[in-house]
């Protein structure tokens, strides 16, 4: 599933391609997507210019001088620039016909997707309104989840995927940090101290931040006619890993599902 680092490797990704363009036709194959393909995005969008390629946790925002163009992947979805007369596949749902002969196609096997519309400020949409800070931005740092997170009893990797608390962080990442961090996932978020809400939150920016460059050596790919990113590979310290030794103390990792997803976590080293 795209998380936020593939997300922004994305925006990295097409930016140059597309920004500048004017976007000539929408092509809608199918608009069954996670909410449909909304018809004023093929009547207003035509014409306008793409002047810039923005995020908001996991959606990208194409900034055009007719609206904005909201764009999320879902569970399977990537997006390509491939030259206008490649053949679609299947699943290649939406493309964005751009005045030099290439366009902007997303392709969503699951169809978990989004492409949305708003003419209005976009942060005002209502999938965007709600959401906390970004976790790579100015308005995330110690002191703001050290005071998100008061009074909470819920577990701190919890809080951590509820977009309201910080936007866009998924389980890998969750567990990522905290592991960096020493924190055990289950630990009530109430009870961190800020001392340690600042190590968590530098963390969470340096295994985003780690996995945004890493991506950066498939950024070539958003150019490949198949139309498939390849998302990359990351150095995961505890995710995915029960069992095998931590790598500080060479304890097993454990593994415990909770919730819907599970934790991951050196039963030494997070406390
Ligand atoms: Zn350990």
């Amino acid at each position: 599933m795209p998380e936020l680092p593939e997300v922004e490797t994305t925006r990295r990704g097409i930016a140059p391609a597309v920004t500048g363009r004017v976007v000539q036709r929408v092509v809608v194959r199918d608009r069954r997507l996670r909410w449909p393909v909304p018809a004023t995005l093929e009547r207003q969008l035509p014409g306008g210019r793409i002047t810039a390629v923005g995020r908001r946790a996991k959606y990208l925002l194409l900034d055009t001088d007719h609206g904005t163009a909201l764009i999320h992947l879902g569970m399977s979805g990537s997006l390509s620039v491939v030259p206008c007369d490649t053949p679609p596949s299947a699943y290649d749902h939406v493309d964005l016909v751009l005045d030099d002969g290439m366009c902007l196609r997303l392709r969503d096997p699951r169809r978990f997707g989004a492409v949305l519309w708003t003419r209005d400020e976009p942060g005002q949409h209502h999938l965007l309104a709600e959401l906390g800070p970004e976790p790579l931005g100015p308005d995330f740092d110690g002191a703001a989840l050290y005071a998100r997170t008061r009074g909470r009893s819920r577990a701190i990797r919890d809080l951590l995927l509820d977009s309201h608390i910080v936007a866009g962080i998924g389980n890998i990442y969750a567990n990522e940090a905290l592991f960096r961090a020493g924190i055990d996932p289950r630990r009530a978020a109430g009870r961190i101290s800020r001392q340690r809400c600042e190590r968590l939150v530098q963390a969470l920016r340096e295994v985003l931040q780690a996995a945004i460059e890493a991506g950066g050596s498939t950024l070539r790919d958003f150019r490949r006619a198949d139309g498939r990113p390849g998302y990359f590979q990351l150095d995961l310290k505890v995710y995915g890993r029960e069992g095998e030794p931590c790598p500080v103390c060479g304890s097993p990792i454990r593994r415990q599902v909770h919730g819907a997803r599970s934790l991951f976590y050196c039963p030494k080293c997070q406390h």
